[in-house]
């Protein structure tokens, strides 16, 4: 990585303002339901820690939409993170007020400040200069870590590194390096999978990934608008007329590039968007009217998995099915398992992928799950994250 990590400045004693991506699932009851990306964040805050920093941690939490809404307060996120670390976090009563500023003021060396969520105002998604001057006013140094949030030019992401010197924590360094290894020096063969919901999503993954995999398999809701682009009847499957060229310039270009495009041959059909629905399968070309395909087929799992068996370097995007229901989990879980048993290097971006791999209970059998899925897919789309941009050269 070419940007400066909390390792190439000191640090010792400083006062740091931390941007972290505690942004959690919760329940009605405020309770956090999945603190995976709490604990991503741990080893900056240790070492900062260790470094007898004054730590001033930041973050957003949902979408309030630049009001203040109990509901999307970090003082749970205060708990959790006490509770990781067995240790006091104090937790500011807002962003910018005379709470955060006399609690930052007063910070000694070896505490941890966690102001409220930066989404209270308006002003940190506008990336407004003022707003981002008074975070920076509370600290000496600029850390981001909030990979999650790095496809953004909010204040607390960006602007506030025109003010203080930046450098990026561990977890964005992680990423950086496991994402950009694959995607620029990839051990051979190198496959991608790619699934969701909608090309219009992912074109812009597709395009780039056809310059750099040798193998692309596509399939979920997107492999549609290629069925419909050869000319054939896609029943209520979801498909983006609109996008029905795209799809073919994306069939054309792997055939230049000389990339294998594997497509599904079957999918399973169900008659209503329900998860007890009537289902079936058929080959790619014999969707009926009124039926929706809403997961690959049994011979599509079979092809991708041999081609699979060959990978040295696979990056999954996107499930290959509706996967919140049982009966169109299969595709999505069979690639999961696939992946768990290579002994290739395997990266999962996307926050669904991740989740469905998380809730097979393979989560630990991947080499890399991104913390950020719209800023994982910009990356590997190739283009510049300002949260990154940002930082200091090495
Ligand atoms: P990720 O978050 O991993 O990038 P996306 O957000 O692009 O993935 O897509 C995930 C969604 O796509 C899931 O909600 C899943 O149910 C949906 N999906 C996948 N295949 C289909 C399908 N055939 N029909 C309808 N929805 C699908
Ligand atoms: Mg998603």
């Amino acid at each position: 990585m070419n940007k400066k990590t909390v390792k190439d400045i000191d640090l010792k004693g400083k006062k740091v303002f931390v941007r972290c991506d505690f942004n959690v699932p919760m329940n009605e009851k405020q309770e956090i339901t999945d603190n995976t990306r709490i604990i991503a964040a741990i080893p900056t805050i240790k070492y900062l820690l260790e470094q007898n920093c004054k730590l001033i941690l930041a973050s957003h939490l949902g979408r309030p939409k630049g009001e203040v809404k109990p509901e999307f307060s970090l003082k749970p996120v205060a708990k959790e993170l006490s509770r990781i670390l067995d240790k006091e976090v104090i937790i500011a009563n807002d962003v910018i007020g005379d709470d955060a500023k006399s609690k930052a003021e007063n910070l000694k060396e070896g505490e941890i400040l966690l102001l409220e969520n930066v989404r209270y105002h308006k002003e940190e998604t506008d990336n407004n200069p003022e707003f981002a001057k008074k975070l920076a006013d509370m600290a000496e140094i600029f850390v981001n870590d909030a990979f999650g949030a790095a496809h953004r030019a909010h204040a607390s992401t960006a602007g506030i590194a025109d003010y203080i010197p930046a450098v990026s924590g561990f977890l964005i360094e992680k990423e950086l390096t496991v994402l950009g290894d694959a995607i620029n020096n990839p051990e051979r063969p190198f496959m991608a999978i790619l699934g969701g919901a909608k090309v219009s999503d992912k074109i812009g993954v597709i395009d780039s990934l056809l310059d750099k995999v040798d193998t692309l398999m596509i399939g979920g809701g997107m492999a549609y608008t290629f069925f419909k682009a050869q000319g054939y009847n896609v029943g209520n499957s979801i498909c983006e007329v609109d996008k029905v060229d795209l799809a073919m310039q994306a069939m054309e270009k792997a055939k230049e590039k000389g990339v294998k495009l594997l497509l599904p041959v079957d999918t399973k059909i169900g008659k209503e968007f329900k998860p007890d629905t009537e289902s079936k399968t058929v080959d790619w070309t014999e969707i009926p009217d009124e039926w929706e395909g809403f997961d690959i087929g049994q011979k599509t799992i079979e092809i991708f998995k041999e081609e699979l068996k060959k990978a040295k370097t696979v990056i999954w995007n996107g499930p290959l099915g509706l996967f919140e229901f049982d009966q169109f989990a299969i595709g999505t879980n069979e690639i999961a398992k696939v992946l768990s048993e290579l002994s290739a290097t395997t990266i999962i971006g996307g926050g669904d992928s991740g989740a469905a791999v998380e809730k097979a209970g393979l989560a630990d059998k991947m080499t890399h799950i991104s913390t950020g899925g719209g800023a994982s897919l910009e990356f590997l789309e190739g283009k510049k994250l300002p949260g990154i941009e940002c930082l200091q050269d090495k």
